[in-house]
């Protein structure tokens, strides 16, 4: 099996003003500063991100976007081009978040939209999937994920595909404190490796890294590190809080 680096990354939501996005990524770089073998992504708002940027120039951790928009540029008031999101220093981007499902119309077509046009300006795309508690209740969730990657990938080929995170978030689990189960995040992990073979991705099946998100804190990170099929997490309301976040980085470093 293809060797996966592990990947953590913060995603602040619409958290921090830029006095206090600076007081926590010094404190996330300072509770780290010794990690080795980890990649971590930190995505503030988009008004902290040149700041951000800044601090973080010069060490490994990786700045992240938390949306983005598939045109280049044009007319289209309040949003965010990939080119825009590399000129502040962005390596990664959140696409397909199901709060930007819910509440700003993200839909899997405008997923299948942005993640080639992430990969085109060689922005990673971490790219989130995941069931809601109906569609759980009802024995959907392996189709329901499985048609989120397929439509997020439909637009990329074999070559980009192998640079893919998917975070496998069950939208129940985001910010509830409730989790799924180790076996059962690993579980649906199979499956989106299993559907991106089905698809004739097999190098992307096993090479893409899979991350867990879905109230993640220092107490449960291992539940999910010990499972094979997965790759590390994606970490919302635990990563506004420095030594939690730190906390986790350093148990995916293992
Ligand atoms: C998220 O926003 O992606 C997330 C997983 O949030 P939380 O960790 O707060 O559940």
């Amino acid at each position: 099996m293809t060797a996966r680096t592990p990947l953590v990354a913060a995603n602040w939501k619409m958290h921090a003003t830029i006095d206090r996005a600076l007081r926590l990524v010094e404190d996330v770089k300072a509770g780290i500063a010794a990690v080795r073998g980890v990649d971590v992504v930190i995505c503030p708002p988009a008004t902290a991100l040149s700041a951000v940027g800044r601090a973080l120039a010069g060490t490994p951790l990786m700045l992240g976007g938390q949306t983005m928009h598939w045109e280049p540029e044009g007319a289209f008031t309040g949003e965010i081009s990939a080119p825009m999101l590399v000129d502040v220093g962005c390596r990664a981007v959140l696409i397909g978040h199901s709060e930007r499902r819910l509440y700003f119309g993200e839909t899997n077509e405008t997923v299948g939209l942005k993640v080639p046009a992430a990969l085109r300006h060689d922005l990673i795309p971490i790219i989130c999937v995941g069931e809601r508690l109906q569609e759980r209740q009802a024995g959907e969730t392996d189709a329901v994920v499985t048609r989120q990657i397929h439509a997020a990938i439909r637009n990329t080929g074999e070559h980009d595909l192998r640079r893919l995170v998917i975070a496998y978030e069950p939208v129940w689990a985001i910010g509830t404190g409730q989790t799924a189960t180790g076996k059962e995040a690993d579980r649906v992990a199979g499956v989106i490796r299993d559907g991106l073979a089905a698809l004739g991705h097999r190098e992307a099946g096993s090479s893409a890294r899979i991350l867990y998100g879905g109230s993640v804190k220092p107490e449960n990170i291992g539940e999910f590190l010990g499972q094979p099929q997965i790759d590390g997490a994606l970490v919302g309301g635990a990563s506004l809080d420095a030594q939690a976040f730190a906390a986790i980085v350093r148990a995916a470093a293992g």
